[in-house]
């Protein structure tokens, strides 16, 4: 349990601030989390780690020289929002690029997602490496589709000396997805852990049995077995990972062995003592072994197991210098000693950034997003009981409020942004970020970056005509595919959007009327979202429910057919 809170809504918050107090040297706070507070070269990639709080060493204690850039830190065990980590990015980035480094979940991969879509937008490169390390969470031939847990760390460390010894975007990223590739990690756990103010653990593992796989948040694992001894464990791990492991490699691994929280050290010693028996059975060579605490879930009690299967490339790299406030490696050659890094000034703080100038042409295209979206508005408003309804058969009954709080957050913040004179673009961005964050949940952060997308293919300098707005469409709902990543048949708005997009592009490119196409792509959505009832949920929050989905349709997908057939009715009206 934690004994010291001030309050537990404000925990993860204040545990930043002192974080950073006790750091300043390495890092400053800022909004969304911490990012270097020295500056770093001009045009070197930033690597952006992070995901929720309450596994201290990551994120946070990794933003340093050779290491991350930067860290969004969300509350305990939960994502952090777009904003935060949009935030957090510009602030790091430096000319570069920005490569965001994050465990694979859900939450992550939306709020990651949608901050770099609003980054695309503004011309920032931004390249996604998900880590997905735990062999429990998936089969091997799916490596890159599982969970993210203690492989964070040689990832990220490969990635940020990669960068330190001056690679760009490209080569940066190539290292982190090939470091990623080679690792592997296997966990067990004895007992879950408490949030702050919480009375019990968020999960228990029953007495005398260990939780083998368990997932760093207490995801479900593979089995439970009877607890064993320190050698049976360090073999259980051990044989895991050597049945996945990957074909290729130097017969060189570096090692991790990680303590969850309420292992002690000396425990996980005792434990690596047999590992390193194991390693050498095996004819591996240990790299620069790790033993302690990198990826913690609070106070659960349990450890993992990593190996990063090495070739020259990676070992470089992860044996190379780093400086960070928990993770410091090697001598400092080749990094800048302390006395000579340079403390930074500036800093970005969200709402203080200017709005682009902007053409008359293209503010008044600005009037025409606005209309559309106070279009949006009044669609959503009509219509919230019934997708409320529609999202309570199998969800969690909030589709309704949630197009609601998004529409009224976009129209608001487009209304602001028109007062500063800004373009189409631009007041589309605006809105786009403040949908996201207005509405929260799933669909709010792929409508969310959908409108980020869609300004993508507007100018602030040029008045919007029909085939940018149908690239702009298009941007859409190519974002919520990227985002989301479902596939049509997995009952989601995909399955209106992409039969709409593939529509609208042909008919657009056949006849060239805007207007007609729409009008085309939005029938074809209608039906499709109508034919969302013949399937079963198997993604989103209505997966676990997803046979009670049957017979109902998608309610994401019904809204998205209900506003592009009012779009669609505007437009003709117009032309
Ligand atoms: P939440 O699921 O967070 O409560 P909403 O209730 O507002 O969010 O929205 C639910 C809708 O979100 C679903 O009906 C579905 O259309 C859409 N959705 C959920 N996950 C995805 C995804 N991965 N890709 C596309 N759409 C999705
Ligand atoms: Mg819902």
């Amino acid at each position: 349990m934690t004994y010291l809170l001030n309050s537990a809504s404000t925990f993860s918050q204040e545990a930043v601030l002192g974080f950073a107090a006790a750091h300043s040297e390495y890092v400053t706070a800022v909004h969304g989390g911490v990012v270097r507070s020295t500056e770093t070269p001009a045009g070197q990639p930033a690597l952006v780690i992070g995901g929720g709080s309450g596994h201290y060493p990551a994120f946070a204690g990794w933003v340093g020289p050779g290491m991350g850039h930067g860290a969004p830190c969300g509350n305990i065990f939960s994502s952090p929002s777009a904003s935060q980590v949009y935030s957090v990015a510009r602030n790091a980035e430096n000319g570069g690029g920005v490569i965001m480094g994050f465990g694979n979940y859900a939450g992550d991969v939306l709020h990651f997602g949608a901050a770099a879509e609003k980054l695309r937008a503004e011309g920032v490169d931004v390249r996604i490496i998900r880590v997905s390390d735990d062999i429990a969470s998936n089969t091997r031939e799916n490596h890159r589709d599982r969970r993210g847990i203690a492989g964070d760390l040689p990832v990220f460390k490969i990635a940020g000396a990669a960068i330190e010894a001056g690679a760009e975007i490209d080569e940066a990223e190539r290292i982190a997805w090939k470091a990623n590739d080679a690792t592997r990690s296997f966990g067990v756990a004895f007992d879950g852990c408490t949030l702050p103010g919480a009375e019990e653990p968020l999960f228990h593992v029953p007495d005398g049995t260990m939780g083998v796989g368990l997932g760093i948040h207490g995801e479900p694992g593979i089995r439970e077995i009877p607890m064993g001894a320190a050698a049976e464990v360090a073999d259980l791990l051990f044989e895991g990972i050597m049945e996945d492991a990957p074909e290729a490699g130097s017969g060189r691994v570096a090692v991790l062995l990680n303590g969850l929280g309420r292992v002690k050290y000396e425990e996980l010693f005792v434990v690596y003592h047999r590992i390193a028996e194991r390693l050498s059975e095996a004819g591996l060579t240990a790299v620069q072994p790790e033993v302690g605490e990198f990826v913690t879930s609070l106070d659960m009690a349990g450890l993992s197991l990593t190996l990063v299967f090495l070739d020259e490339e990676l070992e470089q790299h992860w044996t190379a210098a780093v400086d960070t406030p928990a993770y410091r490696r090697g001598e400092p050659r080749g990094l800048p000693a302390h006395a000579e890094r340079a403390p930074r000034t500036e800093f970005y703080t969200p709402g203080e950034e200017s709005v682009p100038e902007a053409t008359a042409d293209s503010q008044r295209g600005a009037e025409s997003v606005q209309e559309i979206l106070e279009l949006f508005a009044e669609v959503c408003a009509t219509h919230e009981a019934e997708l409320g309804q529609l999202d309570a058969v199998a969800g969690d009954g909030d589709h309704g409020q949630g197009m609601v709080l998004g529409s009224h957050g976009a129209v608001e913040a487009g209304r602001k942004a028109r007062e500063r004179g800004a373009g189409a673009r631009t007041l589309l961005i605006h809105a786009g970020t403040a949908w996201a964050e207005s509405a929260g949940g799933t669909s709010g952060a792929l409508w969310g970056s959908a409108m980020t997308a869609a300004g993508r293919a507007l100018a602030d300098d040029a008045a919007p005509d029909s085939s940018a707005g149908v690239e702009a469409l298009l941007n859409a709902v190519e974002a919520v595919q990227r985002l989301g990543g479902a596939q049509p048949g997995d009952k989601t708005m995909v399955d209106a959007a992409a039969p709409f997009a593939q529509t609208l592009d042909k008919q657009f490119q056949a006849q060239e009327s805007l207007s007609a196409a729409l009008a085309a792509a939005a029938s074809v959505a209608t039906e499709a979202a109508a034919s969302t009832a013949e399937l079963k949920a198997r993604l989103g929050r209505s997966r676990v429910l997803g046979e009670k989905s049957l017979g109902t349709p998608d309610p994401g997908a019904t809204s998205f057919a209900l506003l592009m057939t009012a779009l669609a009715e505007r437009l003709k009206s117009v032309s």
